[in-house]
């Protein structure tokens, strides 16, 4: 009996890292020390704590579909050591703010990953969360479509909030970039919010 409450409690209390199955975190320090840090050309500059393969393509897709919420800090703190890297050589960053998904597909899956990452972000780096995006396009699934429908499938998706990144540094917060429309399509809405520049900052790149 003592043993089957042990093993009951050890499944559900102890974490096992996402990428290598090891016990004692969500996305263990050996894993994370694999990752690369990339940036994705383009007109907004998108920082990735690591290509989108591997031992943290397995933790993104858990984290994303697989349920486990308790991802988001220690992936999120692999994009804060971005952002803090970025900070201490004078970029200007005034606010987080996630590229969300829509208000169904979240209420579906019962959190809003890059929501939990940029507030991991924040509480790491000391740096505001404005949650004032709002994806107001459902779109299909980007997974299932090919590059070229990607760009399509997000063109006008998201709305912000009037004023409410007036004069702001944003570094926008996601989970994987592709093409980068996503965070462009975002990036429009954060200029259109009153954001006086916009940088991104994702898990992963997708090559
Ligand atoms: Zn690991």
């Amino acid at each position: 009996m003592t043993l089957i409450v042990h093993a009951v409690r050890d499944v559900l209390l102890v974490p096992r890292c996402a990428g290598c199955g090891e016990p004692g975190a969500w996305f263990c320090v050996a894993c994370r020390d694999l990752c690369e840090p990339l940036s994705l050309p383009g007109d907004i500059p998108v920082r990735g704590a690591g290509a989108h393969a591997g031992p943290l393509r397995t933790a993104i897709h858990r984290f994303k579909y697989g349920g486990e919420r308790g991802l988001a800090d220690d992936l999120g703190s692999l994009l804060a050591l971005e952002v803090a890297r970025d900070l201490a050589q004078g970029v200007a960053i005034d606010a987080v703010v996630p590229v969300p998904l829509h208000r169904s597909r979240a209420a579906s899956r019962g959190y809003d990953q890059a929501t939990l990452l940029a507030s991991a972000v924040a509480s790491r780096t000391g740096l505001p969360l404005r949650v004032t995006l709002r994806r107001v396009r459902y779109g299909r699934p980007q997974v299932e479509l090919d590059r070229a429908a990607r760009a399509a499938n997000v063109r006008g998706a998201f709305i912000g909030e009037a004023a409410s990144l007036r004069r702001l540094a944003v570094a926008l917060v996601d989970d994987v970039a592709t093409t980068g429309a996503t965070i462009a399509d975002a990036a429009a809405a954060a200029r259109a919010a009153g954001a006086r520049s916009v940088r991104a900052y994702v898990v992963a790149v997708d090559e």
